[in-house]
């Protein structure tokens, strides 16, 4: 025979074979994940099922009989030789052992994938085991391997412990859960491969095939969490995820504070806010995981791939109204931002600052998410009594006027300007489509002259007015849409949605809608019935100019106000003081406090703007009070108007500090019908008339349920009058334009829900006498606007607000009461219920008092 090369013809058996830890090893590749040519494939991986499936004492065994030279060598040099290994050393003495104590099977992959089978006794004699691998992975480096080979090997095989190094990754393979910290983040060495498979960079791609990622300080992919490694716990069944990567010089504090964010953003729990998964630190990389959307709003109203709100032809009943009142109510949400009341935290105001369409997701079902919280600042309230935030650097586009302004910072309607935009944008697509929504964008391009810049913002500076303005030609573009706009109802809630996106972008922050006013109006606009008049805006934000909104923003510190004289601003908050007799007001701004003397308690009366203001409206828009005197022609008449911060509840309580009423709660009215019997002819034959015709009671506005502090009244009307302990009264209160009507809680009279509509759905409630052959009419109060007055009013001395209540004495055979909603209705029927109940018992308990001690114990006359 001659000489042949191995494996060629005619040489011996065992040189056609493949060497055992040759033809293993090319096993282990075909195994690698995943199977995507374009991954190299020290980046791929094998999931630890798959070796368990590949070894056991038999497959072991075969390798480590292996014949080959290299075999050979290390047999000699890690003493293998003298003792054969035990298969079950590796796969672990026990067969349902499937943890990784005790069992090498990681370790033997490893050293299969690299040839070197045969070195699995070097580190068996150094206690190493699977679980000592995993935990303390990094001590596994180059020296470390040296250290345990020995130099001999190593001498001889130099490559070895380099390669055990970086390969080992590919073997342990962090899975899901591992990548969830509970308070924290978890942290990867950098060659650490993740499960992930099928990454795509997402963004806007250039002609020339780039991809512009943008999220800010970031880059944004897409990939597949691969199926053997496990679930997010929050997210099961979910495979598809989106990777933000930070950009790899962020520092960590800016990582962090975006990951807090995050937190705080998803304690909300609003479906339209975006729910982090996960963050995590990838060698020097920060990383966030989100769930994956189908685009953002920019690329889904602009690019022709995809076919938003397909089928949607009619304005009003457009589908993207809803989304938009969706996200408006999120970004309410975080700006009010309330941590739940079992943790210390104190409330937060959140702002968001880089709102624009590319900042919000559009999911596969459609719904419109915020996203991108690298740029938001959640502040303590309590933090400063300033509510502007300093270090704005949002995306110039969509930023307000005020982004020019260093010195001034910016407060919450900085975002209400971007959703403006974003609603522009999204009314244009509406009615005009994608062409449409292009023009926009175009029609907003300008060059400075001065710098030959371009500038794509919706406002610009007229340094001639020294003032900012919506851009011309942009406006021009609006002024063009109704043109395109078909029928009476289309038109009207085009009207409508204008007027609230212009007053959304007003170029003067302090006018600016809130949030909660464009929620307030986006709500009413989608929800009122085609052909309505259309909503006033422009009062409301006349009434804000008056005043300084950005203070009243620092909301919800109790009895702190702001107040206002005669319409001019006493800047600072204000807080009541009384001492019985004397009303004063401490206003106070940082240090400095002054106190108002207002005046003798007897000789004020009190408007509650709030509550009688917008009748029609679902929502209290209006949070002010105000005090008069009780003769508003005396010379020094000033009027006092108290604002509660669009706080229903600070009006609220301001209400009862001055009456020495608690509202229970308050509600808003659509209508309300009150029949009436004259006094003088309670005959069934008298006529009745309608509250709105005929007593002209006006609009009404809002209902309440009143609860007065039980009391001993010191006021000495007259001598009949006894001391004694009465149970509180309980009062239905009706907000009318014209009148007040007051209901004090008896028994003569109860709350019907009306019987001929179907339970539930009905959003009518009516008071009737509680037994007609007993009773055919219940007294009322109506407390009506004086002539010298702008408004009802309350008189503020318990004595004479009761004479008052006296004298305006109605009888009355029904009320009807309206609400904008059948929840509403419930609400109301449930607490009015409860308050009656606890009246009830009040009379029992004070009836029972009197019976037991003799009513002469409380008869002492007056002084
Ligand atoms: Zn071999």
């Amino acid at each position: 025979m001659s000489l042949s090369l191995p494996g060629s013809p005619g040489s011996p058996t065992r040189g056609l074979m493949r060497p055992p830890c040759v033809a293993w090893r090319d096993r282990l590749e075909t195994e690698l994940l995943p199977k995507d040519s374009n991954v190299p494939e020290h980046r791929r991986l094998i999931p630890t099922y798959i070796l368990d499936s590949l070894f056991n004492s038999e497959t072991i065994q075969e390798i480590l009989d292996c014949w080959c030279s290299q075999c050979e060598a290390c047999r000699d040099l890690s003493g293998t030789s003298e003792s054969s290994i035990d298969p079950k050393i590796i796969t672990g003495h026990s067969e349902s052992d499937k943890g990784t104590h005790g069992r090498a099977v990681v370790l033997f992959a490893v050293l299969v994938y690299l040839e070197f089978p045969l070195l699995v006794n070097c580190f068996l004699t150094h206690g190493i085991d699977d679980q000592r691998l995993i935990l303390s992975t990094a001590s596994f480096d180059g020296v470390g391997i040296r250290n345990i080979i020995g130099n001999e090997i190593h001498k001889r095989f130099p490559r070895f412990a380099e390669r055990f190094h970086w390969s080992k990754h590919q073997f342990l393979v962090p899975r899901a859960q591992d990548l969830v910290r509970a308070g924290d983040y978890a942290y990867f060495p950098r060659e650490t491969i993740l499960p992930f498979a099928n990454e795509v960079a997402v963004g806007r791609t250039l002609e020339n095939g780039e991809i512009i990622s943008e999220g800010s300080f970031g880059r944004v992919y897409r990939f597949d969490l691969l199926d053997s490694y496990g679930e997010f716990p929050e997210f099961p069944g979910v495979h598809q995820f989106a990777r933000k990567e930070l950009l790899s010089n962020t520092p960590e504090w800016r990582f962090n504070a975006e990951r807090r964010n995050l937190l705080s953003v998803k304690k909300i729990g609003d479906d339209h806010l975006v729910k982090i998964v996960t963050a995590y630190r990838h060698g020097n990389l920060f990383n966030l995981i989100f769930p994956l959307a189908q685009t953002n709003l920019h690329r889904y109203l602009r690019e022709a791939e995809y076919q938003p709100f397909r089928g949607s032809t009619c304005v009003v009943k457009h589908p993207i109204w809803l989304q938009l009142l969706g996200i408006a109510r999120a970004l309410y949400k975080v700006q009010n931002f309330h941590e739940n009341s079992s943790s210390n935290e104190a409330s937060r105001y959140g702002y968001h600052l880089d709102l624009k369409p590319a900042n919000i997701l559009v999911e596969d079902s459609g719904r419109l998410i915020i996203t991108d919280f690298g740029q938001a600042v959640f502040k303590r309230a309590t933090d400063s009594t300033d509510s502007r935030v300093r270090g704005v650097g949002g995306t110039e586009t969509y930023a307000p006027p005020e982004f020019d302004d260093d010195a001034n910072g910016v407060n919450r309607r900085y975002d209400i300007w971007s959703l403006g935009c974003i609603f522009l944008e999204c009314l244009v697509f509406v009615i005009k489509g994608r062409e449409g929504l292009l023009e926009l964008d175009h029609s907003r391009v300008t060059v400075d002259p001065l710098n030959g810049n371009i500038d794509d913002r919706f406002c610009s500076y007229d340094g001639s007015t020294g003032s900012y303005a919506l851009k011309r030609r942009l406006l021009d573009q609006i002024e063009r849409l109704p043109k395109h706009v078909q029928g009476a109802a289309d038109l009207g809630f085009y009207q409508k949605f204008l007027d609230l996106v212009l007053h959304m972008l007003d170029v003067n922050p302090k006018t600016r809608l809130t949030s909660a006013h464009t929620c307030a109006y986006l709500s009413k606009i989608i929800n009122e019935p085609a052909g309505k008049h259309s909503i006033d805006v422009t009062r409301d934000s006349r009434d804000a100019s008056q005043g300084d909104r950005d203070s009243e923003e620092i909301e919800s510190i109790p009895r702190t106000l702001s107040l206002r004289v005669n319409g001019n601003l006493q800047s600072g908050s204000a807080q009541l003081l009384s001492d019985g007799t004397q009303l004063q007001v401490k206003v106070s701004r940082g240090t400095d406090a002054s106190e108002v003397p207002i005046g003798q308690l007897t000789a004020l009366r009190m408007i509650p703007e709030y509550a009688l203001h917008n009748p029609g409206s679902y929502y209290f828009l209006d949070y002010s009070l105000s005090i008069t005197p009780d003769d508003p022609t005396s010379a020094n008449a000033k009027e006092y108007t108290f604002e509660c911060r669009q706080d229903l509840d600070a009006t609220c309580r301001l209400q009862k500090q001055l009456l020495g009423q608690e509202v229970v709660r308050s509600w808003k009215l659509s209508s309300a019908e009150l029949l009436m019997r004259p006094r003088k002819f309670r005959r069934k034959s008298s006529a009745s008339s309608t509250a709105s015709g005929v007593s002209g009671l006006g609009n009404p506005s809002a209902i309440q349920l009143w609860e007065e502090g039980a009391h001993i009244d010191t006021t000495p009307h007259s001598p009949k009058r006894y001391f004694r302990p009465t149970p509180s009264h309980r009062r239905v209160v009706l907000y009318f334009s014209e009148c007040i009507l007051l209901l004090r809680i008896a028994k003569n009279f109860r709350l019907n829900k009306a019987s001929q509509q179907v339970e539930n759905h009905s959003s009518t409630l009516e008071f009737v006498p509680t037994s007609e052959s007993t009773d055919r009419s219940f007294s009322a109060t109506l407390l009506r606007k004086r002539p010298d007055m702008p408004a009802p009013s309350f008189a503020l001395d318990r004595g004479a607000f009761e004479a008052e209540e006296a004298n305006g004495r109605v009888e009355c055979s029904s009320l009807a009461l309206i609400f904008h909603t059948p929840r509403d209705a419930t609400l109301f029927y449930e607490s009015y219920r409860e308050l009656k109940r606890q009246w009830r018992e009040d009379v029992k308990h004070f009836d029972t008092l009197l019976g037991r001690v003799g009513s002469k114990m409380w008869d002492i006359r007056s002084k």
